[in-house]
C-alpha cells in the first residue's frame, strides 16, 4: 500500500490559501472544506508554508481574538515536510509520528499532486486489515 492508493480513493485536490490571507480567512477555508490544514502559497504559486488549525489556536491563545486579523504567515510552519506519491504507508506514518503532525502534501516528479491527512491513512489501514481478515477467514474455512 502506498500514498498513490490513498490519492486514488480521495483524489488530487490540494486546498491552498495565499500568503497574505488572514487567520480569519483561513478558518473559513478550513471550515468550508472540513479540513484541518492548508498549504500556503506565495504570489508565484510556490509553497511557502503549511497552516493547521493548531497554529491558529496557538496564535489566538497567545494574542487573543484580535489575532484573527493577523496574516497566516505569522503563525504557519515554513519548513514544510512533503511525501512522495510512491512512499509506503509505513514510511508516511513514521514521518507523521516523528514530526508530530497529521498532514502531508504529496509530490510527484517535483509537482504537488495531493494532500493527505492521518485520517486518510487510518481509513486505508482499516480497509486493508478488514480485507486481510476476510482472506484469512476464507482460507481457514477452506
Ligand atoms: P497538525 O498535527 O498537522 O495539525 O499540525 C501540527 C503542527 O505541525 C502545526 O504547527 C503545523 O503547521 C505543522 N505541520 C503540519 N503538517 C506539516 C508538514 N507536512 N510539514 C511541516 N509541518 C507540518
Amino acid at each position: 500500500m502506498s500514498v498513490a492508493d490513498i490519492l486514488a480513493a480521495k483524489g488530487n485536490e490540494v486546498i491552498s490559501v495565499a500568503e497574505p490571507s488572514t487567520l480569519h480567512e483561513v478558518t473559513t477555508v478550513l471550515a468550508k472544506h472540513k479540513i484541518g490544514a492548508v498549504i500556503v502559497l506565495e504570489d508565484n504559486g510556490d509553497v511557502c508554508g503549511i497552516a493547521s488549525e493548531r497554529d491558529i489556536v496557538r496564535q489566538i491563545a497567545a494574542n487573543g481574538p484580535e489575532a484573527l486579523g493577523d496574516r497566516i504567515d505569522s503563525c504557519m510552519t515554513r519548513n514544510v515536510i512533503f511525501c512522495e506519491k510512491r512512499d509506503s504507508i509505513d514510511t508516511i506514518l513514521e514521518k507523521m509520528t516523528k514530526g508530530r503532525f497529521r498532514h502531508l502534501p504529496v509530490m510527484e516528479d517535483g509537482s504537488l499532486v495531493g494532500f493527505i491527512s492521518i485520517g486518510d491513512v487510518v481509513k486505508l489501514k482499516i480497509a486493508q486489515t478488514e480485507r486481510d481478515a476476510e482472506e484469512l477467514k476464507r482460507y481457514i474455512a477452506g
